[in-house]
């Protein structure tokens, strides 16, 4: 998962930029990046860690121009290298463009290969380069973006939100199964894509609605316009920026993050009912879906665990050993909240079991009698090939283990996770609307050595305008 976020204001882009890419943080921490045009050329800078870290008054004041893109990395394609941080700037045939993806393809080899032998080289290893290649090479032929843009539609395979800068416009398509999130909106006096609205919200913005799965945005001194490009018989929207990947107050598709997560833990305790003094959440994950649970069964939300602000996410840790040691740092147990007590512990999910097993630890060492374990995501049984860190079925707790195995293995007294079908329900679309990959290993694209089906994208014949009502009011 990555964040980007393009924005276009006639009082400049880069403090703005900044600000988005500050409330998209928790999409990527390991670099970030700002691109702007400044009516002659491209001017950018990035660098690891996090927003706060790579830019200051000075480097921000330095990035004059009025359209420009952000990026905020978690690295799924490529590995951790400065190359690897994007914006990616590129100038061709006295044109420059830059761009900020979001996602990851599953055909990046044959696609590269292709250019490889054809003589092009490449400066990164990252899919995201592929992309600009596909631009370009269209660029070349009919001039059009919106060409380019179906070029690139019909040839990925795989989850990509991408925001792009070219010359004095900015762009902005999605995938044609809409697999990651990305909305657009006004600020109060330009118009912003994100890849989450709670960007918009930080810069006193409204937000207008998602871009479409396969749709085309563009945004210039003029407003905006809208172009579909591809459409696919079911879309695919990722069910984990659900349960765990966005932030609670944002809004995807048109749903409350938090309402969501809120039902979950409410449906979670009519699932799987137990008499407990208090419902703890794993702070912040499992907050939501405390409140959910703590509401269907009229037992007092109480915190039992204080998490460290201070510190990123233990996932982002890059060894085993390092994660285990950052739980420790990361949340610190409440006694007299625990001491004696009957708990019901509330995570989003299990992925490898390592957090889950050191945190009911944590719990029981500070006095817990009891720690039942609920779980907002169904088993984590399959790898994610389309933007999420889910490696190896190796890796994952519940591939190859039952519930109850899962749970001697976290030594919880018990364990219950929210069936696929309230997950559904909770979230309020068509389960054949959204990616379950990891929960079913059914995955919408095809993917080697998992599956052939995909679904079906058409592109349209004649591009068409949308609605443009639907953008409200321009500044
Ligand atoms: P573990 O079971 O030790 O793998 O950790 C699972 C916890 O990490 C979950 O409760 C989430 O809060 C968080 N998490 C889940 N998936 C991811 C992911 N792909 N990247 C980062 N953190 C994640």
């Amino acid at each position: 998962m990555c964040g980007i976020v393009g924005i276009v204001d006639a009082g400049g882009v880069s403090l703005p930029l900044y600000y988005a890419l500050y409330a998209l943080q928790h999409r990527g921490q390991e670099s970030a990046g700002i691109s702007v045009f400044d009516g002659d050329r491209l001017r950018k800078h990035k660098g690891p860690g996090l927003v706060a870290e790579v830019f200051d008054t000075e480097i921000l004041r330095s990035l004059n121009g009025t359209v420009g893109v952000g990026h905020v990395r978690y690295p799924t394609t490529g590995a951790n290298l400065p190359e690897n941080i994007q914006p990616f700037n590129f100038e061709f045939l006295g044109r420059s463009f830059a761009l900020a993806h979001n996602g990851n393809l599953v055909n990046t080899r044959e696609l590269r290969a292709a250019y490889e032998q054809a003589g092009q080289i490449f400066c990164t290893s990252t899919d995201t380069e592929v992309i600009a290649n596909l631009i370009a090479d269209e660029l070349r032929h009919s001039g059009s973006i919106e060409d380019a843009v179906r070029s690139c539609m019909a040839h990925l395979r795989g989850s990509y939100s991408v925001a792009m800068v070219y010359e004095d416009q900015l762009y902005a398509f999605r995938d044609p199964l809409g697999l990651k999130p990305l909305c657009v909106g006004t600020t109060p006096c330009g118009y912003i894509v994100a890849s989450e609205s709670v960007a918009i919200d930080a810069l006193s913005g409204t937000l207008i609605r998602d871009v479409a799965p396969g749709e085309l945005v563009r945004i210039d001194a003029d407003g905006i316009t809208s172009t579909q490009i591809a459409v696919a018989d079911r879309a695919a929207h990722c069910i984990f920026e659900y349960v765990y990947f966005a932030r609670a107050d944002s809004i995807i598709d048109g749903v409350l993050v938090y309402d969501v997560r809120r039902r979950i833990g409410q449906k979670l305790c009519e699932e799987a009912p137990t008499a407990a003094d208090s419902i703890c959440p794993v702070p912040d994950s499992g907050t939501a879906y405390a409140i959910g649970y703590s509401e269907a069964s009229g037992i007092p939300f109480l915190e039992g665990l204080m998490k460290n602000r201070y510190m990123g996410r233990t996932f982002i840790m890059p060894t085993q050993a390092a994660r285990e040691r950052a739980v420790r740092i990361k949340l610190n147990p409440i006694k007299k909240h625990l001491e004696g007590k009957s708990i019901v512990l509330v995570d989003d999910s299990i992925v490898r079991g390592t957090t889950s097993r050191r945190i009911v630890q944590l719990v029981r060492d500070a006095g817990a009698r009891e720690v039942h374990l609920r779980v907002g995501s169904p088993p984590i049984r399959a790898p994610c090939y389309l933007g999420v860190d889910m490696p190896t079925r190796e890796e994952l707790i519940a591939s190859s283990r039952s519930e109850e195995e899962v749970r001697a293995s976290v030594t919880a007294t018990s364990l219950h996770y929210i069936s696929l079908e309230e997950l559904v329900q909770a979230i309020g679309r068509d389960c054949n609307d959204l990616c379950t990959g990891c929960l079913t290993g059914c995955y919408p694209v095809a993917i080697k050595g998992e599956t052939d089906h995909a679904r079906v994208v058409d592109f349209v014949d004649t591009t068409f305008q949308l609605d443009l009502d639907s953008f409200g009011e321009t500044c």
